[in-house]
Parts: structure tokens; sequence; C-alpha cells
């Protein structure tokens, strides 16, 4: 599962900069509804991500350790108790799986399933709206939330208790960006990039023809080491390839 460690490490030149870092193994997450709830505007301190603002949310995957070493919750900028109003916001997600490569079908399905882990969240005076087609993520905190004392420390193991749910996620790095000055776009164009990877593993799993001459994904598999050699592995179980 290397298809996203250039991915990764984009996203690593992008965060250079100085980063709190809560070990998982010390924190305790914060109370989970099980449920969406309405935080009223009335009843909102300030929205992260809110319109007019940066914004992007992504996952990505790898098996190398030491891409993701240990399972962490990373902030850059200030934590939600010493924001002011309105602010940039990225959530990034970043995956060390185990060895997935015995059924092709089921790594797709188990990618999916988790990145669906994130609608599995929902802490209490923190309410999140994603926006898959514009990578965004938007969260409105209550004033309640924040008299309580909440902290990205305890939403981030929030997620990670989530993603851990699934047995082949070996370790998890959530991280958080709040400060302005980061390149919130080119973080939403990493994440359209890993939406298409995983699209054209899909494609590749459907049992596409080989034939990179003629096929629309091609600027993917020209930009993603891996895909192609991924693409012939399985094609040549069915067809021919052409390069
Ligand atoms: S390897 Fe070639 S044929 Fe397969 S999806 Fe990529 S570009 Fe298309």
């Amino acid at each position: 599962m290397e298809l996203y460690n250039h991915l990764i490490n984009e996203t690593c030149e992008l965060l250079k900069g100085d980063a709190t870092v809560w070990d998982y193994s010390g924190l305790k997450k914060w109370k989970d509804l099980g449920a969406s709830e309405l935080v009223l505007q009335k009843d909102a301190a300030y929205e992260l991500g809110a319109q007019g603002k940066g914004s992007a949310n992504y996952v990505l995957f790898t098996s190398n350790a030491e891409l993701v070493s240990e399972d962490k919750v990373m902030l850059y900028g200030p934590d939600l108790g010493e924001i002011k109003g309105d602010c940039d916001f990225a959530r990034i997600v970043l995956l060390r799986l185990g060895v997935l490569d015995d059924d092709d079908e089921t790594v797709y399905r188990t990618l999916k399933d988790i990145e669906f882990a994130k609608y599995h969240v929902y802490p209490e005076g923190y309410m999140v709206r994603m926006s898959p087609e514009s990578s965004r993520e938007q969260v409105r905190v209550s004033k309640t939330a924040l008299r309580q004392g909440i902290s990205f420390k305890s939403i981030g193991a929030n997620y990670i208790e989530e993603y851990k749910k699934d047995h082949n996620v070996l370790a998890a790095t959530v991280i958080f960006v709040t400060a302005p000055g980061y390149d919130y776009k080119q973080m939403q164009a990493l994440a359209k990039k890993s939406t298409a990877v995983t699209g054209t593993l899909t494609h590749i799993l459907e049992g596409l023809p080989t034939d990179c001459s003629i096929c629309a994904l091609k600027d993917v598999c020209d930009e993603v080491e891996g895909m192609k050699e991924l693409h012939f592995g399985v094609g040549d179980k069915g067809s021919g390839s052409k390069h």
C-alpha cells in the first residue's frame, strides 16, 4: 500500500513548522454522542473552516512504518480553547495499514470502510459538516464545549479510536491545522489526488482493460508510482496489457 506515499510526503512538506504532538496512549477521548448533534448558530463560539476560510480534509494510507510510526495527534496552530473566531481548518489523517494484498477487492473495500469511519465520530459540542466534492470540512464548536475544556487532543483521540476499530489499521496520525498561512488550497489539491488514486484503484479492480494509450486515468497512473504495476498484475489475470 505505497500508492499514497508521495501524497504523504507532499503533505509533510506543506506542514513544515512547529506542531503540538500528543501521544494517543495518554489521551482521554471527548464524550461521543453516537449520533449527529445540531449546534445552533446562537450556541456556537465559532466555526473552523467556515465559508471564506481555508479548509481541507483527507485520509492517506501507507504500510510504511517510517511515514506513520505511532498513534498520535498533531496540531499546527492554536487549540480550540485559544481560537477567538472563525478560522482556517484542515484535518488530515495518515493511516498505516497491515499487509492487504491477498485479495484486491477486499483491499478496496477495506479502504472505503476505513474512510467511512470519519462519519462515525460525533463529539459533543463539535458539529462536523463535510463536503466530499470540495474536500472541505467545517466544524461548529459550541460555547458549552469550550467551557468544559474541549481540545483537539481529545477530539483526535475520538478519531483514532474509531479508525483503530478496523484491525487493518496498525497506526493512526490525526493532524489538525488551524493556523493561518498554510496552503489550504494545495491541501485540497492533495485531497483530490487521494480521491483520484482510490477511484483509479476501483477501476483497476473492476477489471478495466489494461491499455494506457486510451485510458482516461493515465494522468493519475503516470504520477502515482506502483499504479501501473498494480493494474498489469491484476489485468494479466484476464487480459493482455499494452503500455
Ligand atoms: S495502468 Fe494504464 S490502463 Fe491501467 S488504469 Fe492506469 S492508465 Fe489506465
